[in-house]
This record gives C-alpha cells, sequence and structure tokens, in this order.
C-alpha cells in the first residue's frame, strides 16, 4: 500500500497551486527581460505589471506602492535598513519598538541594530502570544521612528492588533511595518484598514513559488534604494525581473483574494475538529494559542504535551507520514525551546513539547482523523519511555 503523506506544516511553506503551475509553465519562455524594449521584453513587462495589479489588489493598496523581491526576509531586513539610514542621518527620532514574537526576520535584523548600538526594544505579549496594548502604549513616545508587528503568528497563529498599534504608534508620529507573510491568504489583510505604510510578504506561503514576494510602501513613506544597480522598482531594487516567479505570485496573489474567505472557514472548521479530537483522546494537554476566531489565524494549532519531547512526536508522526514542526521551520534545526511561546509565559518544558500543526487548501476531513488516530498512541509511548527514564 502506498505510503499516505498527510503535510500539515502549511505555515513553513505551502504547496503550489495547480493554477499557479499552470501559469508558470505557460509562461516558462517568456525569456524577455522587463525593461528591454523590444517586443519580448514587453511581453515580459506587461506580465510583471499584471502581477502587480494582483498584489496591489489583494491588499488594498495602489501599484505603485509595491515592490517585488525576493520575500519576507528580504522584505524584512530593508524596512529595518531604511529606519537605520534615518537614524544615521541625525534628527530626535531613534528608537524602534518590535514586538519579542516577531519572526527571526525581524527579531535578528532588530538584534543587529542593537549590537551596532541603535535603540531597540522588544513590546511584551500576553498569555496567548498577543502584543499587549497597555504595555505598549506606555513604551512608545515621540522619539519613536518605527514599529515592527506582525500580522499573524508563524508559531502560535495568533493574530496580533496591528490596527490598534497602527492607531497608538500614529499618534506619537511613528511609522508602521506589519510582517503579513502567514496572514495573507488566511484572513483579509488590508493595507488602509490596518493602517500601516509597509507591509511585507512571502508568495510560497500562500500557494505561489518560493523565492519571490513584494513589500508595500505607502507613498510617502521613507524609502531608499534597498539594492543598487538598475533602475528596476523605480530604482530602488534593482535586478533584472524574476519574470515565471513573478507571475506565479501574482495568480496567488489572485486565488488568494478569491478564496481567502471561504478557506479561512474550511480550515478553521478543521482546525477545530483537530483541537477537539487531540483534546478528547489525549489526557494532560495544553493548547497554545487562542480558540477565538478573530484572533487566531485558521489553520494554525500549536499543543504542547507534557512529558513529551517535540522532536520525538515529530519523529514518529514523520514515519506515519505525517508531516509537521517543532516551533518553526527557522528555528528548528535548533533544540532550544521556541522563543515565541517562552514570550508568553509558557515553561520550558511545555515550550519543548510543543507541536505546531499547520492545515492548508489542500487538507482534508480524512487527514485529520489519520493524525486523531496516530497521534494518541504515539504520545503514550513517548510518555511511557521517559516515565521508565526517571
Ligand atoms: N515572516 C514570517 C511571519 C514568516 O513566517 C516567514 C517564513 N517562515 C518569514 C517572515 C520569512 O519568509 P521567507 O523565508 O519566505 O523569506
Amino acid at each position: 500500500m502506498e505510503h499516505k503523506i498527510v503535510y500539515m506544516d502549511n505555515n513553513a511553506t505551502t504547496a503550489m497551486d495547480s493554477e499557479v503551475k499552470a501559469i508558470m509553465e505557460e509562461n516558462a519562455d517568456l525569456y524577455g527581460n522587463a525593461s528591454s524594449l523590444h517586443s519580448l521584453g514587453r511581453s515580459a513587462a506587461e506580465a510583471v505589471s499584471w502581477a502587480r495589479k494582483e498584489v496591489a489588489l489583494l491588499i488594498g493598496a495602489k501599484e505603485d506602492e509595491i515592490f517585488f523581491n525576493s520575500g519576507a526576509t528580504e522584505g524584512n531586513n530593508t524596512v529595518f535598513n531604511i529606519f537605520r539610514d534615518i537614524i544615521d542621518d541625525g534628527g530626535k527620532r531613534n528608537r524602534i519598538i518590535i514586538s519579542s514574537v516577531e519572526h527571526p526576520a525581524s527579531i535578528e535584523s532588530a538584534k543587529y541594530l542593537i549590537r551596532k548600538g541603535y535603540k531597540v526594544e522588544f513590546a511584551k505579549v500576553d498569555r496567548t502570544g498577543r502584543l499587549d496594548l497597555d504595555e505598549f502604549e506606555k513604551m512608545i513616545s515621540d522619539d519613536v521612528i518605527l514599529v515592527s508587528v506582525m500580522v499573524g503568528n508563524n508559531e502560535s497563529g495568533v493574530i496580533e492588533p496591528v490596527k490598534e498599534v497602527s492607531r497608538i504608534a500614529r499618534k506619537y508620529g511613528a511609522y508602521i511595518h506589519a510582517d503579513a507573510t502567514q496572514a495573507i491568504g488566511k484572513i483579509p489583510v488590508d493595507v488602509n484598514d490596518l493602517g500601516v505604510d509597509y507591509l511585507t510578504l512571502s508568495a510560497h506561503k500562500f500557494y505561489g513559488p518560493k523565492g519571490v514576494g513584494a513589500m508595500y510602501i505607502r507613498k510617502g513613506a521613507p524609502r531608499s534604494p534597498f539594492l543598487h544597480g538598475g533602475h528596476q522598482e523605480g530604482g530602488l531594487r534593482a535586478g533584472t525581473y524574476n519574470n515565471q516567479g513573478i507571475i506565479g505570485l501574482g495568480k496567488a496573489a489572485e486565488l488568494a483574494r478569491v478564496r481567502t474567505e471561504e478557506e479561512r472557514k474550511y480550515l478553521w472548521t478543521l482546525r477545530m475538529m483537530l483541537k477537539n479530537g487531540i483534546a478528547e483522546r489525549i489526557p494532560d494537554v495544553v493548547f497554545n494559542g487562542t480558540d477565538d476566531f478573530d484572533r487566531e489565524l485558521p489553520g494554525t494549532l500549536n499543543v504542547s504535551f507534557p512529558r513529551a519531547e517535540g522532536e520525538s512526536i515529530l519523529l514518529y508522526l514523520d514515519l506515519e507520514g505525517i508531516e509537521v514542526s517543532t516551533g518553526s521551520a527557522c528555528a528548528s534545526g535548533s533544540l532550544e525551546p521556541s522563543y515565541v511561546l517562552l514570550a508568553s509565559g509558557l515553561d520550558v518544558e511545555l515550550a519543548h513539547g510543543s507541536i505546531r500543526f499547520s492545515l492548508g487548501r489542500y487538507n482534508t476531513r480524512e487527514d485529520v482523523e489519520y493524525v486523531l488516530e496516530k497521534l494518541p498512541p504515539i504520545i503514550e509511548k513517548i510518555r511511557k519511555m521517559s516515565t521508565r527514564k526517571e
């Protein structure tokens, strides 16, 4: 019998949608340089501008506010670099605030700035992993130039109060960056509703190709060249266009615009089925994040299993064809407990025993049933082994 594969690691990356694959294949021979003036170049430029329109439509932006790049790691780094340059130029604003549960692409950019002597501070989150707005309001003052808060967390799935953060930050004249990498395609994301000046995303998190993404910069918000070179992207991000990748991103954006609302409900149903099934079948589990539909990404379920280590659970599940994560893919590889869960006040043992199930468009009820059949005996076995050791 063919080994069943149940992929529940969609926050790490998603499979490409068949329509995305098809349009990329159709355009495999569109090799013209989108900056060339001849017809092949112009066809490539047309495709790039179609994709730009689709990304702009998806997030409620204007086309000239969208800049293609290699993804959210580049986008987040770019935001911090822009503000480092501004701080270098002097002026009274020289503090940056970011949440303590941001993705490493922001946290490490922030730590780099701290090592270089810049003032970057981390805002606390509550027990669910949501930014503490009172604490944040106490931290901010009119010397803050940038606030960076993600829309949805990659590990816990918690939706951050970006709109409220923007409202507060604006009162103090700070610019706002939102990392929307995990939120796009899962919940509605609109730059005007959120009130942000910068927004970053990666195509591969919503059924597009890897290595391509986009960044939104509100008209009038500070910008400076992020890659020096040719005149692409208004001279801000130089380099020959990745035609195929950008077309794939455009298609993924178009599909997300049409499907997000329905998929959000579908993923939530699967998530709750998985959660309730685990709660019924396995004693002594701790669910991280929240069960509030408005405050949690629909497909993410982060669970801690006391007396069972996350890595062991992951490997046993893998033997059954079930693919999940401990912490995030970016932090795994290190055996450190998740800083995201620790920041929410989870103790080290529970953070060590946490598993992230992240559901996506292609998961089915049968997938959830399969996990509910395989998981309980695995937890029981690991717990027995760990008791024996004591
Ligand atoms: N931000 C968040 C919230 C993410 O989940 C990720 C990917 N794990 C990134 C940024 C970085 O995206 P990429 O690896 O595509 O650059």
